[in-house]
């Protein structure tokens, strides 16, 4: 059995190999590890490890670990899963970022509820890329209204964007939904001050999203083993 340092650091060398294939610098890439359904121990450890950026998938359940582990200092927050309106607030509250903006309701909703105390939220929007009807994001013919409207809204800071693509794609369905993503991306990134991260790939296409221009791999499995 590995230890989450053993399997951390084979995940910074898959970033590292993948980011020096695709000719890009090196550090261009970061590593949100998602440990969402695994207990605090294993945030420990990873953080001991070196590891700072995390990211959750339930509301509840990420609440619950940050307060838990408040005395970690350094940690960076990401909600990467569905956001209900009626839990912006709690979002707001505790999170650093989050990944998952797909409406305008719910970006007014996280830049009203964002105490005064705390910096302003980073945020991505979620595109449905392969336009799944099972899957949240917005379809990225809606994407410049709602760039447009959360870019306006000073308690939020827009970092970029955000994607699950499909994971029974062919190599170049793949290719092709990523560098449409990738596209969608540079767009902003030229305009938009802060606009600086594509939110892409995970432990089974880690390597063919750095290819395509991904700034952040989420990576969950292949750190903290199987989930349940
Ligand atoms: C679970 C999850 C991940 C991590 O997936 P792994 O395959 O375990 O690496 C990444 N992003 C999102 C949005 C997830 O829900």
């Amino acid at each position: 059995m590995q230890t989450i340092a053993e399997r951390l650091k084979s995940a910074h060398a898959r970033i590292e190999n993948a980011t020096a294939s695709a000719h890009r610098p090196p550090n261009s890439v970061k590593l949100l590890a998602v440990s969402k359904t695994k207990p605090v121990s294993d945030i420990r450890q990873a953080y001991d490890a070196g590891q700072r950026l995390f990211g959750e998938n339930y509301v509840q359940e990420g609440v619950e670990k940050i307060n838990e582990l408040k005395e970690l200092e350094g940690v960076e927050w990401h909600l990467i899963g569905p956001l209900q309106s009626n839990k912006t607030r709690v979002v707001a509250e505790h999170f650093d970022w989050v990944q998952s903006v797909d409406r305008e309701k719910i970006a007014r909703r996280l830049h009203d509820q964002r105490p005064d105390d705390l910096p302003p939220l980073n945020v991505c929007i979620q595109v449905n890329i392969d336009d799944e009807a099972s899957k949240s994001g917005i379809p990225a013919s809606e994407l410049p209204a709602l760039v447009e409207s959360v870019s306006q809204m000073d308690r939020l800071v827009l970092r970029g964007l955000m994607a699950i693509p499909r994971a029974d794609a062919t190599t170049e369905q793949q290719h092709q939904t990523l560098s449409q993503l990738q596209e969608l991306f540079s767009q902003y990134h030229t305009k938009l001050t802060n606009f600086d991260t594509l939110s892409v790939g995970m432990s089974g296409d880690a390597e063919a999203a750095i290819e395509n221009g991904s700034t952040m791999v989420r990576i969950g499995s292949a750190i903290f083993g199987a989930r349940e």
